[in-house]
């Protein structure tokens, strides 16, 4: 069998310490020994972190064993698949192999685990990386190289065309934060430099940007920012549009609303590629998928494309027919909310539900902002999901059951003083200490950094944040960053916890992942999260009851008194004016488009949320 496998060997240079270890990982290599030949080195040229020569090297796996930092991966892939190779990071980096296909006219939606290649694949289709089909050593292939190796596919066309100059490719990048430091200026201004097509003032109205036209990048919330990046790229005279992670810090209504701006801009003669994570988002604005599969960090493949209700079904099934790949153990399910179900279920708990904190008819006055708030009741162990726009007063309400805040009408009842452990929507590098992950966690309890400890083990085990503690914080990805501030927050000890947008940047998974770690936390603390979500699947998935926010962002919120699920649900999509219909195979939500039959059918029986 070796004879049909192709070796590739990864190393993480950014968990590699040749300073803080032995050289293990050289020293048991059995090529080595054998004095004929050397798999592996330390390597002058990289300050004396290892080199692995793929030929070399016999696959046996002993330094990825031996490496005390986990920073070796050596995987098996078929021969033929090398052929497929389409991208390498250097020798020893993350390879890619495969293309997704775009389409003209249609929407490419691309799905997969943070640190498959996404970001790599469309910044390729977008020709700000040049492809080097996975040589890093000797001379790179040129371009009739890479075209011939596309020769007989679609992308071979596409490449063509976008050699030619014929292509010209707008693109929404990823980390909307990183834009304060790399644009200045008002709103207004960027907007107006961004305008080739004379669209942009009409869609920023389209979007509620128009609030905001005065103010500087500098001030702009997440939210604000994700809607400046979508305007300003569809306002492009492209004919390639790519988004990467558009929803993110979105709420649900504009982000319906953003998936339908980018649907209408597949039109003839363009094409459009999207990475989303949200699988209602993705599911309603994508007419074909590919999966990435692979290892994060090592490799990865991507599939062929597939209609995107069976490519979305497949991939959470966790099983590829096509291709024969599992893509994980088990297949990712949901629980059943259904109409009139119990009001009151607390996770898993058989105990008698005891009140953490209960609360009369509250009005709140804040400098020109009103919260009024319905009475209610919350309680141990119990996940409430919040749902409702940015800024209509979700915190507010929150900070108000802890006593921070004061109603000037009605009161709140709790037994003593309830402390809250807050993880903010927005987190920025630069609001974050400059320390490593593990001084970071250990700072907010020692616990949580300490190995067989409970906390340790459900909590940065269960969400693989060991694998990050040498790191510092302000070099962390997106995804990471928002792993380690949720940690943080389930850390501390408290009565609430209040975790915005715990979802932002995080992949599938990793999104399931942290929705089992609150729940067991709470669970298990006795205490209360409210969970601010706007991913349908997981605002589902995570909650015990939502609560729904209504009102005015900015001038005036409304607190509805927390219900079970299905209720919740269904008068948060009618307030939005969507239906949702569950899928047959998988039970995952799905937006019925406007003026469907389904649609029209759901709106005339109030049944907004389908079981
Ligand atoms: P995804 O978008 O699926 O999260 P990316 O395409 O961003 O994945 O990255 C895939 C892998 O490639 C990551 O593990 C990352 O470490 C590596 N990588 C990305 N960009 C670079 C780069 N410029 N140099 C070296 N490695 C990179
Ligand atoms: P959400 O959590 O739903 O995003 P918040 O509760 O943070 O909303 O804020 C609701 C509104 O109240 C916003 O317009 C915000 O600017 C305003 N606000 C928040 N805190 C204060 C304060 N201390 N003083 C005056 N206005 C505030
Ligand atoms: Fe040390 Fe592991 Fe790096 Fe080898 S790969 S030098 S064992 S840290
Ligand atoms: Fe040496 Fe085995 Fe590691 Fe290859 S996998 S470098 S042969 S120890």
């Amino acid at each position: 069998m070796s004879e049909l496998k192709a070796r590739l060997a990864v190393i993480d240079y950014e968990t590699c310490k040749p300073k803080k270890c032995s050289y293990e990982c050289i020293s048991v290599c059995p090529v080595n020994k054998t004095g004929r030949a050397v798999a592996i080195e330390a390597d002058m040229a990289r300050r004396g972190k290892p080199v692995i020569y793929e030929d070399a090297c016999i696959g046996c796996g002993l330094c990825v064993k031996a490496c005390p930092f986990d920073a070796i991966f050596i995987v098996n892939l078929p021969r033929e698949l090398e052929e497929e190779a389409v991208h390498r990071y250097g020798v020893n980096g993350f390879k890619l192999y495969r293309l997704p296909v775009p389409k003209e006219g249609k929407v490419v939606g691309l799905l997969g685990k943070n640190g498959t290649g996404k970001t790599t694949a469309l910044r390729i289709l977008a020709g700000e990386v040049k492809p080097n089909l996975g040589v890093v050593e000797g001379e790179e292939p040129g371009w009739d190289e890479v075209l011939r190796r596309f020769r007989g596919s679609e992308l071979h066309l596409y490449f063509k065309r976008l050699l030619n100059k014929e292509l010209r490719v707008a693109h929404k990048i990823q980390y909307v934060e990183l834009v304060p430091r790399r644009v200045k200026g008002r709103v207004k201004d960027l907007l107006a430099r961004a305008d080739e097509k004379g669209v942009a003032l009409d869609l920023a109205r389209e979007v509620g940007l128009d609030k905001v036209f005065d103010r500087d990048v500098r001030q702009l919330s997440g939210g604000e920012l994700q809607k400046l990046l979508i305007v300003a790229t569809l306002s492009k005279d492209a004919n390639v549009y790519v988004f990467d992670e558009p929803s993110s810090y979105l709420d649900v209504r504009e982000r319906i609303r953003m998936a339908k701006l980018i649907s209408r801009t597949a039109s003839p003669g363009r094409y459009v590629l999207v990475v989303e994570h949200d699988l209602a988002v993705l599911d309603y604005l994508s007419d074909v998928v590919h999966i990435i599969y692979g290892e994060p960090g090592v490799y990865g493949i991507v599939s062929k494309p597939y209609a995107t209700k069976a490519g979305i079904n497949r991939f959470l099934e966790g099983y590829l027919p096509a291709e024969n790949i599992r893509l994980r153990k088990e297949p990712i399910k949901f629980r059943k909310h259904v109409e009139g179900e119990a009001p009151q279920q607390v996770a898993g708990s058989q105990k008698p539900p005891r009140p953490v904190a209960g609360w009369t008819r509250l009005l709140v006055k804040l400098d020109g902002f009103t919260l009024e708030a319905e009475e209610g009741t919350a309680y141990q162990g119990e996940v409430i999901g919040i749902a409702g726009p940015n800024g209509i007063g979700k915190t507010t309400f929150v900070k108000t059951l802890a006593g921070v805040l004061k109603p000037v009408e009605g009161s709140v009842y709790a037994y003593g003083e309830l402390t809250v452990s807050y993880k903010p929507q927005y987190i920025s590098p630069e609001s974050l200490p400059d320390t490593t992950v593990f001084e970071l966690l250990r700072a907010v309890n020692p616990e949580s950094v300490a190995p067989g400890s409970w906390l340790y083990l459900e909590l940065v085990k269960k969400l693989r944040l060991d694998r990050l503690f040498d790191r510092r914080v302000r070099t962390l990805s997106g995804g990471e960053l928002q792993k380690v501030a949720v940690a943080a927050a389930l850390s501390k000890e408290a009565d609430i916890y209040l975790l915005d947008e715990p979802s932002a940047y995080l992949d599938v998974e990793e999104r399931v992942s942290i929705a089992r770690v609150i729940r067991r936390l709470i669970e298990v603390r006795e205490s209360t999260a409210f969970v601010v979500e706007h991913d349908l699947m997981l605002l589902d998935y995570v909650s015990d009851r939502i609560i729904l926010v209504t009102g005015e962002p900015g001038v005036r919120g409304h607190v509805n008194t927390p219900q079970p699920v299905w209720r919740g649900m269904n008068a948060l999509l009618m307030e939005l004016g969507v239906t949702v219909r569950k899928d047959d195979e998988t039970g995952r939500p799905r937006i019925n488009k406007e003026g469907s039959y389904l649609d029209r059918m759901q709106k005339a029986r109030r049944l907004y949320y389908a079981a």
